[in-house]
């Protein structure tokens, strides 16, 4: 039944794509390039807010070779608000190989898949929607919409599984390659969708979905409990002098590694010792001006946060002084910081 059901989807999804497909930046051309800063971008990001951040990367490094070269600052920045910033990091090392070892983007999927931060879903769109290959680009979008189509509670995380929709769908690909993994996940971004009920009635693919026929769509697709996110309390400071502001660079490795952040200390601290806390920093707080209570979730963390606005008498040499104006338009600071602006 799974392999009709398969089959049946060049049929159905072409020409309902050719109709319904969302204009947007990165559908614009097929070059590999493009369609990999978007793929990455999208992977934790939704569309919307994608679409800002894809041309302002693009304008400022407008081909492999620009990102190769790229100073790490200007990559937090342009990256700064998107999350999980290894995948910056990634995009740069994987210019770097495509540089240095193959002179231009790799076309066959061996190289692609091997690159920095490529995993068998982004060379799998890569490939078929720049170079027209039939290799299917599967996602946790593809995995719920096949899941409902075959009316299967095999949890979508399960690793075999994804294996296998692979698989299977390789065998049905069309030549129009690209077109179609972009109409799968088109069905996935918009009509069969994430949170809410699919919209069965204006599927291109109601008639033989097996989750629309049984009732059992809104149920799919299955997935492994989550474990639960540890909660780390922190005190964060925002500290002034004379409209100067102070940051100061994360370690280079672990969380939000290089990035700039406010200083901050375990354990949300009273105002009595978040203002002992800052004469151990050495500095002389003057006046304090407020609190605020502010939470940021990471996959595995959730950032429990008390911001202590405190300004001081001098600046330091230990950390950076900026303005607000010059740390929004310089310093890449993390959402997690960036919400105490
Ligand atoms: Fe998803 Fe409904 Fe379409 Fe089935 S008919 S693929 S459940 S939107």
């Amino acid at each position: 039944m799974e392999q009709n059901i398969y089959a049946l989807l060049p049929g159905a999804l072409l020409p309902w794509y050719a109709e319904n497909k969302r204009d947007l930046p990165w559908r614009k051309d097929t070059d590999p390039y493009h369609i990999w800063v978007s793929e990455i971008m999208l992977q934790q990001t939704r569309v919307e807010a994608v679409k800002g951040y894809y041309a302002r990367f693009l304008n400022a490094l407008p081909t492999v070779e620009a990102l190769a070269k790229a100073d790490d600052e200007l990559l937090h920045k342009l990256w700064e608000g998107l999350g999980y910033y290894t995948r910056v990091r990634n995009l740069k090392k994987a210019a770097q190989t495509i540089v240095n070892t193959y002179g231009a983007f790799p076309a066959d999927y061996k190289s692609v898949r091997a690159l920095s931060g490529i995993g068998d879903y982004t060379a799998g769109a890569i490939c078929s929607i720049a170079y027209n290959m039939p290799t299917p680009a599967v996602d946790g979008n593809v995995l719920r919409v096949i899941s409902r189509l075959t009316d299967d509670v095999t949890p979508i995380d399960n690793i075999a599984y994804r294996k296998q929709v692979q698989a299977e769908l390789a065998k049905i690909y069309p030549k129009e390659a690209g077109t179609f993994t972009q109409a799968l996940m088109e069905l996935g971004a918009t009509v069969c969708g994430p949170n809410r009920k699919p919209d069965c009635e204006n599927c291109p693919c109601h008639s033989f979905c097996l989750g629309a026929k049984r009732g059992t769509a809104d149920t799919l697709p299955i997935k492994k409990p989550k474990a639960k996110r540890r909660i780390q309390e922190r005190t964060v400071f925002i500290l002034s002098c004379d409209g100067q502001y102070a940051i100061e660079k994360r370690p280079a490795n672990g969380l939000l590694a290089n990035l700039w952040q406010f200083p901050n200390v375990p354990g949300k601290l009273d105002v009595k010792s978040a203002i002992e806390a800052v004469e151990k920093m050495g500095l002389k707080p003057k006046d304090f001006h407020m609190q605020v209570e502010r939470k940021h979730i990471f996959t595995h963390i959730e950032w429990d946060m008390i911001g202590v606005y405190l300004s001081v008498a001098d600046t330091d040499d230990v950390r950076k002084w900026m303005t607000l104006e010059e740390i929004k338009a310089q310093a890449a600071l993390p959402t997690a910081f960036r919400q105490f602006l």
